[in-house]
This record gives structure tokens, sequence and C-alpha cells, in this order.
């Protein structure tokens, strides 16, 4: 019988699918200096973000013979070092489609939030205040939204956002590139990040972690004063003290993250800056997209490790 383990917990009907196909499920996590032991006892494992599977951790598990599938519950695979373990012989596989509209709709809840002060007008009647002259908002509704990466995330959000009556333009290294599409058959008009930056009030990024920071001083001076910078991508593209700066100074006039360069995020200057929206990294987690992703993994395992 294989056997599975989920570190990072599993949409309960995932599990229930597997074990009643077969398979064996534990579900524990464990801190990184016991987990290439554990491995060594599992056909296949599943985690989300937390656990990180780096290479000592794969060769430990890679030596004992019979981890022979990994499996990321999302899509980001910055966690993993993919293709060690890959050269290892380990098929490593995501759910890369299960959460992008949850994704989208927490973007767009975040900007909702910053145009309107939702979750600062909230926070603040808790403590006993009616700040209601201080909350004169703006609607989305006649605003242009650039989006930095329009794979399945920045469609989806692109397409809400029209929906609401915003313009959407958007700029992906894919189009123009060589081999790729061209740039008019970009899901929404196309522009250079200098043109993107100039006309958006709002600017959300959709890319995967890159080594180098996206998001710098430099980046922040050519945006549109007064604009607000959305994040659901990585904590990492962005300059956090840069954004501080911008938000300080007044050239932005919000932002929204959902995602921080330290996880989790300890920095206070972003934790209690008002003009900043924030959530613990949760744009993935809905009850929809986590049995979508269940349901993905159960997919993946059953064609891997057919029983
Ligand atoms: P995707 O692969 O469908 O789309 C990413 C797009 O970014 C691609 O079209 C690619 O060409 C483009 N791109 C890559 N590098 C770029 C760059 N430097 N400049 C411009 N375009 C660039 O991915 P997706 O499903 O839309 O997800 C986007 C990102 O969202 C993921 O990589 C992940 O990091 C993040 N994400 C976060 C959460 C969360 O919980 N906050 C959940 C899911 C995904």
């Amino acid at each position: 019988m294989y056997k599975i383990l989920a570190t990072d917990g599993m949409d309960q009907s995932g599990i229930d699918k597997l074990t009643a196909l077969g398979y064996e499920v534990d579900v524990q996590f464990y801190e990184p200096e016991a987990l290439g032991a554990a491995l060594a006892g599992y056909d296949a494992v599943v985690v989300r973000s937390a656990t990180k599977l780096r290479q000592p951790i794969i060769d430990e598990a890679a030596a004992a013979g019979r981890l022979k599938l990994i499996i990321r519950g999302g899509v980001g695979m910055d966690n993993i070092d993919v293709d060690y373990a890959r050269g290892k012989g380990i098929t490593v596989a995501n759910t890369p489609a299960a959460s992008s509209n949850a994704v989208a709709e927490l973007a767009l809840g975040h900007m909702f939030s910053v145009a309107r002060y939702i979750g600062l007008a909230n926070a603040t009647m808790r403590q006993g205040k009616w700040d209601k002259k201080q909350y004169e908002g703006s609607e989305l509704s006649g605003k242009t939204l650039g989006l930095i990466g329009v794979g399945r995330i920045g469609r989806a959000l692109g397409q809400k956002a029209e929906a609401l009556g915003m313009t959407v333009c958007c700029y992906d290294i894919i189009y123009g590139a060589q081999g790729g599409p061209a740039p008019s058959e970009a899901p929404f008009a196309f522009k250079s990040v200098d043109e993107l930056l100039a006309a958006s009030d709002y600017v959300s990024l959709h890319i995967p972690a890159a080594p180098k920071t996206l998001v710098d001083a430099e980046f922040l001076a050519r945006m549109k004063d007064g604009a607000v910078l959305v994040n659901t991508a990585r904590g990492k593209l962005i300059d956090e003290d840069a954004l501080v700066a911008a938000l300080n100074s007044g050239k932005l006039a919000g932002a929204a993250l959902d995602v921080f360069a330290e996880e989790p995020c300890k920095n206070e200057k972003i934790t209690t800056h008002p003009k900043i929206s924030l959530t613990p990294h949760i744009a993935a987690s809905t009850a929809e997209a986590q049995q979508r992703i269940g349901d993905e993994i159960v997919s993946i395992i059953r064609e891997k490790l057919p029983n």
C-alpha cells in the first residue's frame, strides 16, 4: 500500500477519497530536522507553503529510496528545491489552477478595503471610535488597474475588475518574448512597465518569486501619484522599506499585502501602517480552493502512483 504524508494539512474530502482508493494518508507536520527521516517511510509527500523541502531533506529521503513524489498543494514552488529533487528521480508536481479564483477575489477585496478604508474603519470602531468624516473613500469603477503578470490569477482579477467598470492594462514577460505570443494577444491592453505604472491607479503583482526585488524605490517613483500597490504574489518581490517610505511621503495612497518578505511578518512598520490592508497569506484559503486543490492532489497521486 502506498503511504502519503501531508505535512501542512489537506482538505478532508481529498484525504477521504485517497483512503477510499486504498492509499494510507498521515497528516503530520515535522520540524525540518525530523522531516528527512520521516520521509523514509512514505511514497509521496504533500506540502503547502509552510514545509520547506531543501536539499539536505531531499538527500535523506532519496537515500532511503522510498519517496517518489512531492506535491505542492498550491502554485508557487519556491519552498521546494524542485530541480534538485527531480535530479534525484523524485517527481515534483503542483496544483496550479485550483486557487486562481480565490487569490483574484482576495486581491479585489483588498482593493475595496483600501478604497473604502474597510479594514481601518473596522479596527477603529472596535476601539470605540466613530471616525465617519475621515473615511471618505473612492470608487473602483472608472479607475485603471495595471496587472504585472497575466497568467491564471492576473487574468481572473482583470476580468472581475472589468466587470466592475475598471479599465485594465497589463505587462507580462511572455508577450513579445522570442517564441512567445505577440503583445496584441495579451488579454488586456498591453503596456511597457513604464507605461503601465504611469497609467494605473492600482498596480497588482501576479508573477512568481524572483531572485531580484521588482518593486524598489525607483519602481515606486514611476507609479502614479496616489496609486495603490497590491501584492498577493510573493513578499520578496517588494522592498518593504521603500514601500513604507512611499506611503509615508504620500506618493502612494495605499497598499494591500497578503505576502511578506518574512512570514510570519513581524515588521511593525508594515503590520501597524494605517495605509496598508493586510492579510496573513490567506489568498488561497477558501473552502472551494482547498477542495479543488485536494481533488487535484488525488488525481496526481492516482496518475503517478496507481494502486
Ligand atoms: P501563472 O504562472 O499562471 O502566471 C504568472 C505569469 O507571470 C506568467 O504569465 C509569466 O509569463 C509572468 N511573469 C513571470 N515573471 C514575470 C516578470 N518578471 N514580469 C512580468 N511577468 C512575469 O501563475 P499564477 O497562477 O497566476 O500565480 C501567480 C503567482 O501568485 C504565483 O507565482 C504565486 O507566487 C502567487 N500565488 C500566491 C498565492 C497566495 O496565497 N497569496 C496563491 C497562489 C499563487
